[in-house]
């Protein structure tokens, strides 16, 4: 059976001389692995279409076991991210949360969408490390993790100080911050800012621009909740923190970070 799919390539490893294997997230039907035949050969019509961050309709031939990708039809090329390195380092950490995230082969259309909007996003030169970020809150629900962070998850109130608890995964009112020693107090555009990075549309962040420091802050919270509540840390995420320690040893395209 022959089946087009819209997808994009999670990751593509070599398999013998001139074939590669090609893992693509589809909108339709999930992560599905196929076969790209002479997908190594520079001049083959499947090496383009091959490459990871590809976006496009593939034309794949199901058969019992893995399918064969037969030919495609690239919607965004997604070559501007390729071309920089630290496009390349938050494109692939997404990669790999995103591959990490899904393990069967049923539909996620709310999380292609989130996908194709943040890469869709770096490669017009948006911050990509703000835009991993959004990837990283949006992605808490696939990973199983619901943060409350409309209320206080304690008592319910929706007025007064806030801080962010991990205990509760969520906020607490301060009202409720004796339940939790290790809290992290919150200032009111914190509170904001994290309700932003966990509800609002990747598309409609628009021009929002963030100080590295307020990055880091969101960061280490974010990080902090993958690696002691969802249990996974990423091989990608080494190297983005060691580009984050000497970033006088990488040239990037530009400064991601503009000052507000
Ligand atoms: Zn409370």
């Amino acid at each position: 059976m022959l089946q087009k799919i819209e997808g994009i390539v999670l990751r593509a490893s070599s398999y013998g001389e001139t074939d590669k294997i090609v893992t693509i997230f589809s909108r339709e039907l999930g992560k599905r692995a196929a076969m790209a035949r002479g997908a190594k050969k520079p001049t083959s019509r499947l090496s383009s279409i091959s490459q990871p961050f590809t976006y496009a309709y593939f034309l794949v031939q199901q058969g019992r076991g893995m399918g064969t990708l037969q030919q495609g039809e690239i919607i965004d090329s997604m070559r501007s991210i390729r071309e920089d390195i630290f496009t390349t380092a938050y494109a692939s950490f997404i990669m790999e949360l995103v591959d990490k995230l899904i393990d069967d082969e049923s539909p996620k259309p709310h999380l292609f969408t989130i996908l194709q909007q943040a890469l869709q996003a770096i490669s017009e030169d948006y911050d990509p490390e703000a835009i991993s970020l959004f990837v990283e809150w949006k992605l808490l629900p696939t990973a199983g993790i619901y943060p409350v962070l409309h209320q206080c998850s304690n008592c319910g109130a929706t007025d007064g100080e806030f801080a962010f608890s991990f205990s509760q995964i969520g906020f607490l009112c301060h009202r409720c911050f004796s339940i939790d020693p290790y809290l992290i107090r919150l200032t009111p555009s914190q509170v904001k800012l994290i309700r932003t990075f966990y509800t609002v549309p990747i598309d409609q962040v628009g021009k929002l621009t963030l100080k590295k420091e307020t990055k880091g802050f969101i960061k280490k919270i974010i990080r902090t909740i993958y690696s002691e509540q969802v249990g996974i840390r990423l091989k990608s995420q080494g190297f983005l923190d060691q580009m984050d320690k000497t970033p006088e040893f990488y040239t990037p395209k530009k400064d991601p970070s503009i000052e507000e």
